[in-house]
């Protein structure tokens, strides 16, 4: 039992206190390459936060984690065969999102950080959305870009997807559900224009055009070490910045 996590906590102790931070995680349920778990952000997401909210309290910070939002924006999964990913499109990420921060809000918590596990979410937006309707100081972290600078000295060839990285994470944190024996290759195709394997025009992928596995990346050279390793990274940077939040007084030039 964790005093930072509110499905954990009971009332007596949560209305005893003066929560300066809440952190709202984002995850999503869909396949992840054939050897990790359906669950695989959901259980990266509530790590990360779980660490991070501890990290901070413990350097005095009031943060408490919220439960996470099992379901993701999946809408370019849903043509993977025999797959069961379970996808909300993003108005009703936008819609759980301004109920929570209104909730939140008449309840007097004042800085809320979405803390995003799965790319297909994009938050940033939400919070453009509601900025002129709420005084509630919003912010996102996808944690998983968090360490980039790291990957290189981390990893071997970090992907996207199932990859090197997640598979790492999956063997430090959630090992009881992963089955290295079923993992395919992850390899994900280019598409035929040049401008979009470049990165410079977006698009969404249809994922059953894109991987035969559902995977973007190698996992085969992935391990535990290197899970930990990174979350050692996120951990510090998120959870420095939280503290820094906590303390940081919202006067009229906040947060200048
Ligand atoms: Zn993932």
């Amino acid at each position: 039992m964790s005093d930072i996590v509110l499905s954990e906590q009971n009332h007596a102790f949560i209305r005893s206190q003066k929560w300066e931070v809440a952190v709202l995680p984002f995850g999503a349920t869909e396949p992840h390459n054939f050897h990790m778990p359906y669950g695989t952000d959901n259980y990266e997401v509530d790590v990360v936060g779980r660490r991070v909210c501890e990290y901070a309290y413990k350097k005095g910070a009031k943060v408490l984690l919220l439960p996470t939002m099992p379901f993701g924006v999946n809408t370019n999964h849903l043509k993977v065969p025999g797959a069961l990913a379970l996808s909300v499109t993003p108005t009703t990420l936008l819609k759980v999102l301004s109920d929570l921060v209104e909730a939140l809000e008449r309840q007097g918590i004042r800085k809320l950080m979405l803390l995003n596990g799965h790319g297909g979410n994009e938050l940033k937006p939400l919070t453009r959305e509601l900025f002129h309707r709420t005084k509630m100081f919003l912010c996102v972290c996808d944690w998983y870009k968090v360490g980039a600078d790291q990957f290189k000295e981390i990893f071997v060839a970090p992907g996207e997807h199932a990859d090197e990285l997640e598979t790492s994470m999956g063997l430090a944190y959630f090992p009881q559900f992963l089955k290295m024996d079923q993992a395919g290759p992850g390899i994900g195709r280019k598409t035929r224009f040049d401008a979009v394997n470049k990165g410079w025009v977006g698009l969404t992928r249809p994922w059953h055009l894109l991987t035969d596995d559902t995977g973007v990346g190698d996992p085969s050279t992935a391990a535990a070490e290197k899970g930990r390793k990174l979350m050692e990274v996120v951990e510090k940077r998120i959870g420095d910045f939280l503290v820094e939040l906590a303390k940081t007084e919202m006067d009229e030039k906040f947060p200048f």
